[in-house]
């Protein structure tokens, strides 16, 4: 069988050169134009010495800029590293060294602390701007398209290879259960650096459909291209989403906004209910960085039914539920979900024991624990690494932490298991607090709403929790503040 696929850029300027694929605020570009500013920063790339195989690094913020490097380094047969402009000179320092990138494409905006790099920016790129005359016309499905780190929310990030087939995959699944119209328009105001915004920009391409891209997220702006600019489907997380229903008060959605996709981590119940009573299509997610995007979703028609849940899988994938002896665990009981399906990575760079601990027999271990119900609709319950055993009982931290956040006087909370002489250990809630409270109103609260293993033995106020640069809880951190 022919393993490889037409270069997308180059095949779908090809076959509708004219259609919008990318605007930004002041700029859009036509498929064909997509394309010749790709093929001109790719023959910068190859003036630069970048030969098929090489690893690019990119930093740079949400811009046509950024999606023209991607593209540029697909057309020289290279892999994109992308970075989180959100880290610090140090974190991209250990990417670039764990990547081995041969060139390290810096936005003039960041700070350069960053020794040995060879280091180019986007204008100087420019001025060695000249069309690639051979540049890649298909890609291999099994080549590493991007290599892109994990959030790093459990430990150090892990360089994901995210291969065409992959993506092609991704965008392939997700069409099948989204539909497509020739009035689609996706927004993108999550990152380019992270898969929820990468796989927006490659849909489009796929699709031949046009992508809005924005900058730094501004619930404003978001709002008035859905009510305005004809955007029907637009990727979210959940603050996100928060931020959109509180600036949007007051202006329904039109009829042809179709989809908003939530992911990236569970969502509050009473945000869920709010965008239910405002019509808004909210489509929960369920995904990583590891799976090329979601792998399962739920359909508005179940929101409230299925509430809490992520859905189904995507038609190209599979998923089961395992329990410590490395079989199925029957319905309704947690174990580990695992994920198969052509859209799971080909392993983790430089990571032997890593790859082999993730990926076995075909299937991705997610590290994260949950059940699928009777009809087979998925529940994602927190991640193994940080599930609490109490007196022989499994307690969540999400779970303590969706109840402790619904606290009007709780701006924040996470949970992480304490050490604890009787039971082995017991759930340590750590809070903001935005009125004043105190130790004993917090488990007095918690006690009314909880079974009593899972009232949190210990409480600490913070000023504030530790999170990574994608905002995501840091539990490992809350846990070595306890020992
Ligand atoms: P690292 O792997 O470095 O610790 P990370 O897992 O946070 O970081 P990502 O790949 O960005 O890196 O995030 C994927 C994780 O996000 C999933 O494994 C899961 O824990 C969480 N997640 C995603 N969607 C959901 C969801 N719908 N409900 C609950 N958790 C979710
Ligand atoms: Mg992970």
């Amino acid at each position: 069988m022919n393993d490889t696929i037409p270069n997308w850029l180059m095949q779908r300027a090809a076959l509708t050169p004219d259609r919008t694929g990318l605007e930004t605020e002041h700029q859009s570009f036509t498929f064909r134009e997509l394309h010749s500013e790709a093929l001109k920063r790719a023959g910068a790339l190859r003036k630069l010495g970048i030969k098929k195989g090489d690893r690019i690094a990119i930093l740079l913020k949400n811009s046509a800029e950024m999606a023209h490097q991607i593209q540029a380094v697909f057309y020289c047969g290279a892999t994109a590293v992308l970075l989180n402009t959100r880290l610090t000179a140090e974190e991209w320092n250990y990417q670039l060294k764990d990547s081995k990138a041969a060139l390290f494409i810096c936005g003039e905006e960041f700070d350069k602390k960053i020794p040995d790099a060879n280091i180019v920016t986007p204008s100087q790129m420019r001025e060695m701007a000249a069309p690639l005359k051979d540049p890649v016309e298909e890609f291999v499905l099994s080549d590493t398209a991007v290599l892109m780190y994990t959030s790093g929310t459990t430990g150090k990030p892990k360089g994901v290879m995210q291969t065409f087939g992959n993506h092609y995959w991704s965008a392939v699944g997700s069409v099948l259960n989204l539909g497509l119209g020739p009035e689609d328009k996706w927004l993108a105001a999550v990152p380019l650096f992270h898969i929820s915004g990468l796989s927006i920009l490659i849909r489009g391409i796929i699709y031949g459909m046009p992508v809005q891209l924005h900058g730094p997220f501004n619930p404003e702006a978001v709002n008035h291209a859905i009510l305005h600019e004809k955007v029907t489907i637009v990727s979210v997380v959940s603050t996100m989403l928060a931020a959109l229903v509180e600036n949007g008060k007051g202006r329904p959605y039109p009829g042809s906004f179709r989809c908003m996709l939530l992911g990236g981590g569970p969502a509050p119940k009473a945000l869920l209910e709010q965008c239910r009573d405002q019509q808004i299509p909210v489509f929960q997610t369920y995904g990583m960085t590891e799976t090329s995007s979601q792998f399962a979703t739920l359909s508005p028609e179940y929101a409230i039914s299925k509430l809490g849940s992520a859905g189904k899988p995507l038609f190209p994938c599979r998923v089961r539920i395992m329990n410590e002896n490395g079989e199925e665990a029957p319905v309704q009981t947690p174990g580990e979900i695992a994920v198969k399906g052509p859209n799971v990575m080909k392993g983790y760079w430089n990571r032997e024991d890593a790859t082999a601990a993730a990926l076995r027999n075909g299937w991705l271990y997610t590290g994260d624990i949950g059940r699928v119900d009777e009809e087979g609709f998925l529940y994602v319950l927190d991640r193994r690494s940080d599930l609490i055993i109490s007196g022989g009982e499994n307690v969540y931290p999400a779970e303590i932490e969706a109840v402790l956040t619904a606290h009007p006087s709780i701006a924040d909370a996470g949970v992480a298991a304490k050490e604890d002489k009787k039971w082995g250990q017991v759930p340590h809630a750590f809070i903001v607090a935005s009125d004043p409270m105190t130790e004993s109103d917090v488990i007095r609260y918690c006690a009314e709403r909880l079974a009593k293993y899972k009232v949190p033995g210990k409480v600490t106020f913070m000023e504030k929790l530790p999170r990574n640069a994608s905002s995501k809880l840091q539990r490992n951190l809350l846990k070595e503040l306890d020992n």
